[in-house]
């Protein structure tokens, strides 16, 4: 039974590397609130108003999001382990979390931080595009799609919103990782370098 939590920037590379350790664990379920949000927003289940303050990169409201990964670490696919994306992403959210843990009776093994600078991340998020086909990330520069790829920009992912996400990042973890560093769960990986470095950073300091 693994619970891991991963905290990182927009940019750092979370996604990537939390389906590299998901299945280092066994294949166990990558659970990111950005991805069910976008799901949601897609399958039209998602109200207009949250639609606008996501593109905006503003944050939805904690009752929200707990009801939301509550709901779903309910499924069976989650009875042995599961990795957080995204998610909590406040104090609030991070107590709703042991709420919810507590009743299951599972801890959370680590919350990892990736590291990243912020020149870098800026840079990351402007040339990222997502092929909407596939779901493949790439970068325009340091990982060119090809010419077949049906390439989306996110709207989060435009200069006058990644401002606005790296700064709610930056007010969120002076809360959130003092939160974890006190229950002695927060490990810090440094997330620059190539993804398979990053991961074997991450596996180590799992101990997996
Ligand atoms: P992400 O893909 O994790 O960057 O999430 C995209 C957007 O979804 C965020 O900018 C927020 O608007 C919303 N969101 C995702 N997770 C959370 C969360 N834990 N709390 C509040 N809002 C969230």
């Amino acid at each position: 039974m693994a619970i891991v939590v991963l905290v990182g920037p927009p940019g750092s590379g979370k996604g990537t590397q939390a389906k590299a350790v998901c299945e280092h664990l066994g294949g166990v379920p990558h659970l990111s609130t950005g991805d069910m949000l976008r799901a949601a927003k897609t399958a039209g289940n998602l109200e207009q108003g949250w639609v606008d303050l996501m593109a905006s990169g503003g944050l939805l409201p904690d009752e929200t999001v707990i009801g939301l990964i509550e709901q779903r670490v309910a499924n069976d696919d989650c009875a042995g382990g599961f990795l957080l994306d995204g998610f909590p992403r406040t104090v609030p959210q991070a107590e709703g979390l042991a709420r919810i843990l507590g009743e299951r009776k599972t801890p959370i093994e680590a919350v990892i931080q990736l590291d990243v600078p912020r020149e870098l991340l800026e840079e990351r998020l402007v040339n990222r595009r997502t092929d909407k086909a596939t779901g493949q990330i790439y970068h325009l520069v340091y990982n060119p799609p090809p010419a077949e790829a049906q390439l989306v920009h996110r709207d989060d992912d435009r200069p006058e919103a990644v401002g606005r996400r790296l700064e709610a990042y930056e007010t969120m973890t002076a809360a959130l990782l003092p939160f974890y560093e006190n229950i002695q769960l927060l490990r810090r990986v440094n997330g620059v370098g190539k993804p398979a470095e990053v991961t074997e950073r991450m596996l180590s300091a799992l101990s997996v």
